[in-house]
């Protein structure tokens, strides 16, 4: 078998021209004579790719000057506590709650303050995403946190939660970077790069730059400052240097492909193709209200679990993999990120199609 369609939820498929520009530049990184591994992240070589990744990264987001880029260790789950050190100045925020992992990033938060929870979708299963246009957002919140496009249960915001004038803190891991976003509006951003931007281990962490102070809850380490790292440009300890050669790599990808406008037609055509069979079908059925479906990771059900279980075996088999959902909802998920080509979805929807006809 060769390579094979891929809808891992992360860490998840990257572009093949990446991985083929990366393998060439293995043994030899623009004439240096080692790879990106093997090299100093004090080198110029390697300070040429953080500068270029940032810039890149930048001018597909329009990041405004004010704001701060971050090539950060320790993943998501490392900012569902630094978040609260360095933000919870009155050691209060208001979570809204669309699945696990904005719970966790609320549970974690309750370790540092006071952590409200003015929202959730957990009475039907995080199937959809609450109204948030008139919350009970605390007078002295120091933030609102939302996870802004739900990995595990396939909901996305599409409007961005009234957080009457509070500062919005945003997890974009799974929807980073495949649409445009107005960076404006929030304070701080952040993803994990192993669902759309990257491999696994990193996190990037875009924050407005007058929320990078040295005030932060008494006891919060070196390395959970986010001035720490800021300061030093994300070289304050040693980062992720392949990662981030990777990620730069990838931008430069989106910027071929016309950008975030682009990536944004081309995930909504795919994810249509997806959606629309699963619309018109006997057999499967998406579990997220219209509305709120994401363009990235799409859950679905036949119903049983055994004819699930076969589905997933089957497609396999052909080619298309990881498919199987979360282990706390079940079904079927297929992820369909940037990388992940039109082709790939349009033969997983064929393969459906003769499932269906197969077990009337
Ligand atoms: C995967 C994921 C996480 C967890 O990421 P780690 O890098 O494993 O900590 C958090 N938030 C969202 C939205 C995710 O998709």
């Amino acid at each position: 078998m060769g390579r094979v369609y891929n809808f891992s939820a992360g860490p998840a498929v990257l572009p093949e021209e990446v991985l083929k520009e990366a393998a060439e530049e293995m043994l030899d990184y623009k004439g240096t004579g080692m790879s990106v591994m093997e090299m100093s992240h004090r080198s110029k070589a390697f300070q040429e790719i953080l500068d270029d990744a940032q810039a890149d990264l930048r001018e597909l987001l329009h990041i405004p000057d004010n704001y701060k880029v971050l090539f950060l260790q320790g993943g998501a789950h490392q900012q569902f506590a630094m978040i609260p050190m360095n933000l919870m100045k009155h050691k209060v925020a208001d979570y809204i709650v669309t699945g696990q992992w904005a719970k966790r990033a609320y549970q974690e938060a309750q370790k540092y303050g006071k952590a409200n929870k003015i929202a959730s979708s957990e009475d039907k299963t995080f199937s959809y995403i609450p109204d948030c246009s008139d919350l009970p957002v605390s007078d002295d919140a120091d933030y609102v946190y939302i996870c802004e496009n739900n990995t595990i249960y396939g909901t996305k915001f599409k409007t961005l939660p009234n957080t009457k004038g509070k500062l919005l803190v945003a997890d974009v891991s799974s929807c980073f970077l495949s649409e445009p976003m107005d960076v404006s509006k929030y304070g701080v951003i952040y993803g994990g790069v192993q669902k759309n931007v990257g491999p696994a281990g990193m996190v990037i962490t875009i924050i407005r730059e007058d929320l990078i102070t040295e005030d932060v809850l008494p006891g919060t380490p070196t390395m959970l400052t986010y001035k720490t790292h800021a300061d030093a440009g994300s070289l304050y300890n040693t980062p992720n240097c392949y990662c981030i050669y990777m990620c730069g790599k990838v931008f430069k990808w989106l910027k071929k492909q016309g950008g975030l406008e682009a990536m944004k037609q081309y995930n909504e055509k795919k994810a249509k193709i997806l959606y629309d069979f699963l619309d018109g079908s006997s057999l499967f059925r998406g579990t997220v209200v219209p509305e709120d479906r994401s363009l990235m990771n799409v859950p679905f059900v036949t119903g049983s679990d055994e004819l699930d279980a076969r589905f997933i075996k089957e497609a396999a088999a052909q080619g298309f993999v990881n498919l199987k959902g979360h282990r706390s909802v079940g079904g079927m998920r297929a992820s369909i990120y940037n990388a992940m080509p039109i082709e790939g979805v349009e033969k997983l929807v064929e393969f459906m199609k003769k499932f269906e006809e197969e077990n009337r």
